[in-house]
């Protein structure tokens, strides 16, 4: 590989991370070269680490370093409640807050149109497989409120609501509000809206 050509290769593979245009790749690209030597390799070494040592949870599909991931390993939780998620990421937010006792299933993305990313891509086929032989009774839908997480949720709502044993699962939707500490000044109309809707009764 020439010189010219390294450069175009790593330029080319951030550009194809999520978020990262053409321009920011060549940037980070740039940035990498131009930091002392050992940066690089550190970099080059903890991604090898990392495919490597990590693998998917056969059960469901978080992050782990065993075929089953830590959560799955724990026989204390409550095994009837599964909270489906886009991405580890946002399993780990919801296992820092301690909120939840149940187990998860990771989509490992949102449905996208616009990105080609369709039911196939995810992990759903997986999740009706689970719900299907074990013994879930509640299946927590708790994707990004964003556009594509809402209609990520609608949609697996549906293929839910049309398995065999729906009228025995129940499919929640997490709440999605104003922000604890946030002020209704500063609310935008669609967390607003959705606030309302998601009102509960107090007394
Ligand atoms: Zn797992």
């Amino acid at each position: 590989m020439t010189q010219a050509n390294a450069l175009e290769a790593v330029v080319r593979l951030l550009g194809e991370m999520p978020g990262i245009g053409g321009k920011t790749a060549q940037r980070l690209a740039y940035y990498i070269l131009a930091r002392e030597h050992d940066y690089a390799f550190q970099l080059a070494a903890a991604l090898r680490e990392l495919k490597e040592s990590l693998q998917w949870c056969r059960t469901c599909y978080n992050i782990s370093t065993d075929e089953q991931c830590a959560v799955c390993r724990r026989p204390d939780r409550e095994h009837q409640v599964v909270c489906v998620v886009e991405d580890a990421a946002n399993l780990a937010n919801i296992e820092r807050s301690g909120g939840f006792r149940g187990y998860y299933h990771v989509l490992q993305g949102v449905l996208s149109p616009v990105n080609g990313i369709g039911p196939d891509d995810l992990r759903i086929a997986e999740l009706i497989q689970r719900i299907s032989q074990n013994e879930v009774q509640e299946v927590i839908l708790a994707t990004n409120p964003t556009v594509e997480g809402e209609a990520t949720a609608m949609y697996l709502a549906d293929v839910l609501a049309g398995l065999p044993q729906a009228d025995q699962l129940q499919v929640t939707r997490i709440g999605v509000g104003i922000p604890i500490g946030a002020s209704l000044d500063y609310c935008d109309e669609v967390t607003m809206a959705k606030a309302f809707e998601n009102r509960r009764r107090l007394t």
